[in-house]
């Protein structure tokens, strides 16, 4: 196993490498902000780098791979939520969270090691901070929040290349940004590593860096003191999707190797967009998906997770709902061949063209035709174990003996508690005629003396 990624900062594709003397492999991968259900755009990202965690498995050792992921508990979306909400911070964070897990969970995605937040490592984002400011690469402004002098840094922009942009675009990047914020930094490009409390953040607030207010920290740090903490100073892998690029991987470059002087990152992988029907996701074109949705749909989380991985992840992926279709087939297909599989006698070569094109930048599109290129010659040279492991690297639930439990979305369960009822009340065109509804849904309820159950509907 030798698996290579395309460096978006070499700009080439490098084999990974595990450069500290434990030999443990160190990846960080930019986890989610937890104010609302992640889309499915998201989960491609989440999916892909549960691809890359297998793979670095497979590859180094299930004990020698360390993955990291945040969650970004506070910032203005997360504020904002709270308040429109009127419920604390920590209460709506700790909801989403949860979710968040219960997909991650359906979708087949390995937990991380350490999953830090935010509010949990204010102390650390301080202390970085702190060194920023002695070392001359960070400054307070009057209304208490500290900025990160983006021209101390002279390699700013070598990962996007935001220096070459900002010229083709006439500065469009630094006349927007100085726009945007009528604050207190000294240049249009500085970003915020601490933010001075404001009325609106209500009681969300801690003890600043040396000299600046009471307020929280910026977005960018958090990822670079939270790192730090729980992988060291210099990391083998750092992942997220393609808007990370800029600035927040550029930021966290920054205050990482001014704040210790060492590379942050060797290397860095970024994977692209999920367009649905063609299109780019947004709540106002109505095609902006959760899991939930899907699986309301009648999807299983094990074909959305297909379809996430089926096109090449450096490339934009058309999502459409045929391509769950498709997903639950190929399933079927790779369900029934391995039901028919021998426990032993098989050769692993078979797997090798497999192998090699996920080692080859994760091109998934190449492994699956190979994969099913072994499938429709027939089982040959090929047994259980050797199969499994070919899975295990995709993630696929293909176990029949457990099948997929999904939970009913609120939706139908709503449909199902007012056929409950009219059925109590013998109303029993209502209830047949919400019985047909629920089956549209993609759904069977299942009557019981005490109550009932839901099922999803079978084909
Ligand atoms: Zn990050």
């Amino acid at each position: 196993m030798a698996l290579k990624l395309y460096d978006s900062l070499a700009r080439e594709q490098r084999p990974v490498a595990a450069s500290h003397a434990d030999g443990v492999f160190r990846f960080y991968n930019c986890g989610p902000t937890v104010y609302a259900p992640a889309h499915i755009g998201n989960f491609r990202t989440f999916v892909i780098n549960d691809l890359i965690r297998r793979m670095l498995e497979l590859q180094f050792g299930s004990a020698k791979v360390k993955h990291v992921r945040n969650l970004t508990d506070v910032d203005d979306k997360t504020i904002r939520r709270s308040r429109e909400e009127k419920r604390p911070l920590a209460e709506v964070t700790k909801h989403w969270t949860d979710k968040f897990h219960a997909d991650c969970g359906a979708l087949n995605c390995l937990a991380p090691h350490v999953e830090p937040t935010a509010t949990g490592h204010i102390r650390e984002q301080v202390d970085m901070i702190d060194v920023l400011l002695q070392k001359g690469n960070a400054y307070r402004a009057a209304d208490g929040s500290v900025y990160f002098k983006v021209n101390s840094f002279p390699n700013y922009g070598r990962l996007s290349r935001v220096k070459e942009r900002e010229l083709q675009l006439g500065s469009a990047l630094v006349g927007k940004s100085q726009a945007a914020d009528a604050d207190e930094k000294e240049d249009g490009t500085d970003f915020a590593l601490w933010k001075a409390w404001k009325p609106e953040d209500g009681d969300v607030k801690w003890d600043g860096p040396t000299g600046a207010g009471a307020g929280r920290p910026g977005w960018h740090i958090e990822c670079s003191a939270m790192s730090k903490k729980h992988l060291g100073e210099t990391i083998d892998l750092h992942t997220g999707a393609v808007d990370l690029l800029f600035p927040h991987h550029e930021n966290e470059i920054a205050q990482s190797e001014c704040c210790n002087g060492e590379t942050f990152s060797r290397h860095w992988y970024h994977n692209e967009h999920l367009l649905v029907d063609g299109k780019k996701m947004s709540k106002s074109l109505g095609n902006l998906y959760t899991l939930d949705d899907i699986v309301a749909k009648g999807s299983s989380p094990t074909a959305l997770r297909y379809a996430l991985l089926s096109g090449h992840p450096r490339k934009q992926l058309n999502f459409t709902l045929d391509s769950l279709h498709s997903a639950e087939k190929a399933l079927t297909t790779l369900r029934a061949y391995r039901a028919a599989l021998p426990a032993s006698g098989g050769s692993p070569d078979t797997f090798a063209p497999f192998f090699a094109a996920l080692e080859d930048d994760l091109n998934t599109p190449a492994a699956l035709g190979a994969l099913f290129t072994i499938v429709n010659r027939g089982a040959t040279g090929v047994d259980l174990p050797n199969f499994d492991r070919a899975i295990f690297a995709l993630g696929l639930k293909l176990d029949t003996a457990a099948p997929e439990k999904a939970e009913a979305p609120a939706e139908v369960k709503a449909l199902a508690d007012k056929r409950w009822a009219a059925k109590q009340a013998k109303d029993f065109a209502a209830a047949d005629a919400l019985r047909k509804e629920i089956a549209a849904a993609g759904w069977s309820m299942l009557d019981r003396k005490d109550g009932y159950s839901l099922e999803k509907a079978k084909g």
